[in-house]
């Protein structure tokens, strides 16, 4: 991991909502020190803002999740005239997210929004813009300058178009693209700065993750604002979440990024949690809950895994707030090993389920009792870890493998058969069979 980027600060919010800082580490215009500020999640939220209700209950569920900022967006009058009864309502800092008209981002600011997002693309009148800056500066917002792949190309006037186009940042891959979207944003950043306005934070998004990398590589270099992260356009969640977890992984293992959007087709909770857990994984974030390990399966499988992770990771994630590690493997060859360096750990031995806790053996219990007590002793410990009394990451002993082990062997068929034997559903012949 390379140092995290030193920017200016901006901050977003209220003493209601509470304050969210994104960047930091360069000095405030004022002179005052800052610290950079750890790496904020957001997202957007996928139903109509003028829906109050719904978008509430949305709002509340992202927040839930852990967004810490969530963008709206707001395509007509009703859904600015909305903001005014959604933000009361909320407890975290909202950001319209505005293009075409600018009027919604004067409307915005009116109705007490937190942050504007402002497209260069499509909101390019320079009064328009000095409109829009001079209303945030009287209310202390700050604004997001997002040029995004889709929306730089000039598409009314053909004269600019074809300058545009001409315009190439030599011997680059990207060429044109990426020289747009930098002139873009110095030509648009130009006006805030002649109207002394500084709370800017920056995103330059495409759905080609190399030109996001890119992209975002030279704005670091050219810009000292915060940066929000995002692929647009992912896709599926399936894709999508490559996407993005390529794109902004590799940029903040190369210190580059602020805030970071996780973006694909599907309910936005997911791209709260795939945002939450690429932070996790690159240690840019103290966990919540439960970090939990899985073997992959294989043909020495001993139980139905892949329904026990999916129950584990599911009860677990409703009721341990600890960052405690769990193991759940589907046999003894590296069930040992990742026992040890788990603080719970189950791995399976002919449709058992040996539990250990922080290195001890605690159970020896068959299959169908595995999750619930598995679910008890995380529990159990997680009291512990909150009394004081146990500590995470404390390994007591050596875990030697069971004696005896029993059959082992060709997990999947003999799952298959016993099920089949007792009328039970096939699922692990299904699932083992397509591996
Ligand atoms: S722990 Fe066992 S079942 Fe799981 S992948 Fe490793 S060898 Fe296969």
């Amino acid at each position: 991991m390379q140092p995290r980027r030193l920017t200016r600060q901006v901050t977003i919010g209220d003493s209601r909502v509470g304050f969210v800082k994104i960047g930091g580490g360069l000095p405030n215009r004022d002179g005052t020190p800052t610290t950079p500020a750890p790496v904020s999640v957001q997202t957007m939220t996928s139903g109509y803002t003028h829906e109050i209700d719904k978008c509430v209950a949305e709002i509340h569920k992202l927040a839930s999740a852990g967004a810490q900022i969530v963008r709206v967006a707001v395509p007509e009058k009703k859904d600015t005239d909305a903001l005014k009864h959604i933000i009361p309502q909320v407890n975290v800092p909202i950001v319209a997210d505005v293009h075409f008209h600018f009027q919604r981002a004067l409307e915005a600011v009116e109705s007490g929004v937190h942050k504007i997002r402002l497209n260069p693309g499509n909101i390019n009148d320079r009064q328009q813009v000095i409109d829009v800056i001079q209303a945030c500066k009287a209310r202390k917002l700050p604004i997001r300058v997002g040029v995004n792949e889709g929306s730089i190309i000039e598409r009314k006037d053909k004269q600019k178009r074809q300058k545009e186009l001409g315009a190439v940042f030599s011997d680059h891959k990207h060429g044109y693209l990426l020289a747009i979207m930098i002139a873009k944003l110095e030509e648009y950043l130009d006006i805030f700065y002649e109207q002394d306005f500084h709370d800017i934070v920056i995103s330059a998004k495409s759905m080609d993750a190399s030109l996001v990398i890119d992209a975002y590589t030279e704005i670091s270099k050219r810009f000292d604002h915060p940066l929000h992260l995002g692929v647009t356009h992912a896709g599926p969640k399936e894709t999508g979440t490559i996407r993005s977890v390529v794109a902004l992984g590799g940029l903040l293992i190369n210190g580059i990024g602020d805030t970071v959007r996780i973006s694909y087709a599907n309910d936005p909770i997911y791209e709260v949690q795939d945002g939450l857990e690429l932070l996790y994984c690159l240690g840019l974030k103290e966990r919540i809950g439960v970090d939990l390990i899985a073997c992959p399966t294989c043909g020495r499988i001993q139980v139905d895994l892949f329904t026990l992770i999916q129950d584990v990771r599911k009860a677990l994630a409703e009721k341990v707030t600890v960052p405690m590690k769990v193991a759940v493997m589907g046999c003894i060859v590296n069930g040992p090993g990742e026992a040890e360096g788990a603080d719970v750990a189950v791995f399976a031995g002919d449709r058992r389920g040996i539990i250990y806790v922080q290195g001890e053996k605690v159970a020896n219990v068959p299959e169908e009792e595995i999750l619930g007590r598995l679910l008890t002793e995380c529990l159990q410990f997680q009291d512990k870890v909150k009394k004081g009394e146990a500590k995470l990451g404390e390994k007591k002993v050596e875990i030697m493998p069971p004696d005896p082990l029993g059959n082992l062997g060709s997990g999947w068929e003999k799952m298959a058969a016993e099920r089949i034997k007792t009328g039970e559903k096939p699922i692990g012949l299904t699932v083992g069979a397509t591996r």
